[in-house]
């Protein structure tokens, strides 16, 4: 197969708004960086809007550009996996469509890369420009607990914006789960990864689509995909409370020895009600492990492609 040099891999989700303007400054970049031997690879996640229309006219007016169909929304991390699964190049750039992270910080990934012998560049945000003060909170402390229970370390204030080489590009594909993090998979196969610093922009248009309830399911994602703390957390809340019952047990039988025998309510309810919480929250935590063990082993494709517009090189090694 012939290789381009570069691929740019973008999922896009009701960016209707934001993709002509994608396509001429990623096609800039990518001229600048590897002359004319790159691809541009447009994954529609079952959008509403026009937006597959409109790839398809950009399709049709630039052989370098390959726009891909999903059957219907698969969500962002599996919209990105068939981007990636379908690409071909010796060099893959994800980006968002939405050009929060801007294209032509290209070149200096593709010198870092060289610079340093690096399989993955990695664009860390330094600043978050036009995201809400909630957003910036949770992501920063989402991060860092991450951090801290994660066997495999993540790197802090990062998204799925980076440079890859084809070697780790091949190994994280080799990955099969569908609960996908991307960021944290790409970490997980390791070689050479190095950051590479920047500053996130506003939106381009339209609006984020990352509503609070996908932001929650994505750190679950995360936190089960790459941690069994929570079900150690389990066994250590258990021991924990055998540890309070004893000294309660003491408590109770130096009471009635003494002679002062009360019967509380107050404190009976007390430690039923609160029993009763920890043990519903850590049936929940099981739960949420126990549920991606079902949908794990359904083993089901990661996406389905509908339509494709333009020439798809890539080889599928997933999904189909
Ligand atoms: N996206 C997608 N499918 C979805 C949700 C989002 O392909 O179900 C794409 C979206 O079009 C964008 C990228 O994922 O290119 C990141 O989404 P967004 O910019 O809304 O997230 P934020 O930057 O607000 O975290
Ligand atoms: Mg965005």
């Amino acid at each position: 197969m012939q290789r381009p040099k570069l691929s740019v891999v973008v999922p896009c989700y009701n960016e209707e708004g934001c993709l002509e303007l994608l396509h001429g400054r990623v096609s800039a970049a990518a001229r600048e960086a590897v002359g004319s031997d790159y691809e541009i690879v447009l994954v529609n996640d079952g959008s509403r809007d026009g937006s597959w229309a409109v790839m398809q006219r950009l399709a049709a007016a630039d052989p370098r550009l390959v726009a891909i169909n999903l059957s219907r929304n698969h969500g962002h991390q599996l919209a990105l996996t068939a981007g990636l699964d379908l690409c071909a190049g010796e060099e893959i750039l994800i980006i968002d469509a939405d050009l929060q992270d801007p294209p032509e910080l290209l070149t200096d990934m593709r010198a870092t890369m060289r610079e340093q012998g690096a399989d993955v560049v990695y664009a860390v945000r330094r600043k978050r420009d036009g995201e809400t003060f909630f957003k910036k909170v949770t992501a920063a402390f989402f991060y860092r607990m991450l951090d801290r229970i994660t066997d495999t370390p993540i790197p802090l204030d990062t998204g799925d914006f980076r440079l890859m080489s084809r070697r780790a590009l091949d190994a994280f594909l080799s990955l099969p789960e569908q609960a996908r993090f991307i960021r944290g998979m790409v970490a997980w196969v390791g070689f050479r990864q190095v950051p590479f610093v920047y500053d996130r922009h506003e939106r381009h248009a339209g609006e984020s689509k990352y509503p609070l309830a996908k932001m929650i399911r994505f750190a679950l994602d995360a936190v089960t995909g790459f941690s069994t703390a929570p079900l150690r957390f389990a066994s250590h809340a258990g021991l924990a409370l055998t540890g309070l019952s004893v000294l309660l047990f003491l408590y109770i039988v130096v009471g009635w020895l003494l002679g002062n025998a009360v019967q509380g309510w107050t404190s009976t309810m007390l430690v039923v009600v609160f029993l009763g919480a920890v043990q519903m929250f850590v049936l929940g935590m099981i739960g949420e492990y126990l549920g991606r063990l079902y949908v794990e082993s359904k083993r089901r494709p990661l996406y389905l492609v509908a339509d494709v517009a333009g020439p798809v090189k890539g080889h599928a090694s997933l999904g189909y």
